[in-house]
């Protein structure tokens, strides 16, 4: 046997997740925002689940891996291109650039192929896109090229998994605002705002196009809500095993710096995974893991490759037993508060060492 830590993703529960996205989409279009391989779920794995999808990456990067291994649906590239190299790549390989800045109209204007584009504007995130008044100008320019197709507008929410709702409304109405002033110049074109938050909470920010990402994985992107609550299924189990046992008496102390100290007598369990596979090393004492019928709390801190439960009230637990780090036991989104964190960066983070096992494919079916 091999080191068994291990991340099983159910694709089956993939493709329910974003049928379930599709149907609170209603009319919109339900873009699969698959960036950062597929949250960590393997890129091209994930893509292959939705051949009739609209999917959107971070770059141009990833659209070639997916166009390498044979996928042809539509792909947004949401970050654009970032230089006219990859400005060409993504007109060869039919991808659609979101243009965010002067720079990259400009990159354009030198790519004699045609490529469809999207304009985005910046409505409070202050990350990406045009100011308001700007985006009339850009889409002029946009227009003038021979190259350059315009399918749409769009913006990005800084605050849609928040109880309170005043930034993301305010956001919306200039995104609508900014819409409007642009009179017959936004006729027949695209609006899409929703991410996972905002198809989850406010109908209103569905316009023509959304956008989920984090959901279809069966995280919650609200810290207030649980996935389950949303009707979403886990995607990845993280998983390893029971690989040493040990009784230790009181006042003994467990992992790097001794920070866990039995209080008693204490049976605890080594499991064969740590940040080196990408659990969090900021997971708290008592941070649940799952192991056989029950929940068991984390002790000590988190070394690269292992990790130690405390097996006070598990007294069955043995050598070689299954260990669920996450999944449909313990949700990500308990670890990841446990660890000062959210769910995206600990499924993104997971590890290269770990390797992925995929169940129910659709080429299973
Ligand atoms: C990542 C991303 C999304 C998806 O966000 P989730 O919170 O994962 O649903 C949507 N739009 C843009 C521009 C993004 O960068």
């Amino acid at each position: 046997m091999t080191r068994p830590a291990v991340a099983f993703i159910d694709l089956e529960a993939f493709r329910a997740n974003y049928q379930l996205a599709a149907s609170l989409s209603g009319d919109a279009q339900c873009v699969a925002v698959i960036k950062a391989n597929g949250y960590g779920h393997g890129i091209c794995e994930i893509a292959k689940e939705l051949p009739l999808s609209t999917l959107a990456v971070a770059c141009v990067d990833e659209a070639v891996q997916l166009r390498a291994s044979g996928v042809d649906n539509p792909i947004v590239v949401l970050e654009g291109a970032f230089s006219v190299e990859e400005a060409r790549i993504a007109a060869d390989l039919k991808l659609q650039l979101i243009i965010h800045a002067g720079y990259q109209i400009e990159q354009l204007e030198t790519v004699a192929a045609d490529i469809d584009v999207w304009v985005k504007i910046n409505t409070g995130m202050n990350r990406l896109g045009f100011a308001p008044p700007a985006v009339s100008q850009a889409l002029s320019m946009l227009r003038g090229l021979s190259s350059a197709q315009v399918l749409g507008l769009m913006t990005h929410f800084a605050c849609a998994d928040e109880i309170d709702t005043s930034e993301t409304k305010r956001q919306l109405a200039l995104f609508s605002s900014t819409v409007k002033s642009l009179g017959n110049a936004a006729d027949g074109l695209l609006l899409t705002a929703a991410n996972s938050a905002a198809l989850l909470a406010y109908n209103a920010s569905h316009f023509n196009s959304v956008r989920p990402g984090v959901m279809l994985y069966g995280s919650s992107p609200f810290a207030h809500r649980s996935s389950e609550s949303l009707g979403l299924k886990p995607v990845m189990s993280l998983e390893s095993r029971i690989m040493a046992i040990h009784e230790i008496e009181t006042d003994e102390c467990v992992g790097y710096g001794g920070t866990w100290r039995a209080s008693r007598a204490t049976r605890i369990a080594t499991v064969a995974i740590g940040y080196g596979d990408g659990y969090p090393r900021h997971a708290e004492i008592g941070t649940p893991v799952w192991i056989g019928d029950r929940v068991v709390p984390l002790i000590g801190r988190v070394s690269m490759d292992m990790l130690n439960v405390d097996l006070s009230f598990h007294p069955d637990a043995k050598v070689g037993d299954v260990v669920e780090l996450w999944g449909k036991n313990v949700s990500v989104d308990e670890v990841a508060k446990s660890s000062g964190t959210i769910s995206y960066e600990l499924l993104t983070g997971v590890t290269a060492r770990v390797p992925r096992q995929y169940l129910n494919s659709l080429s299973e079916l």
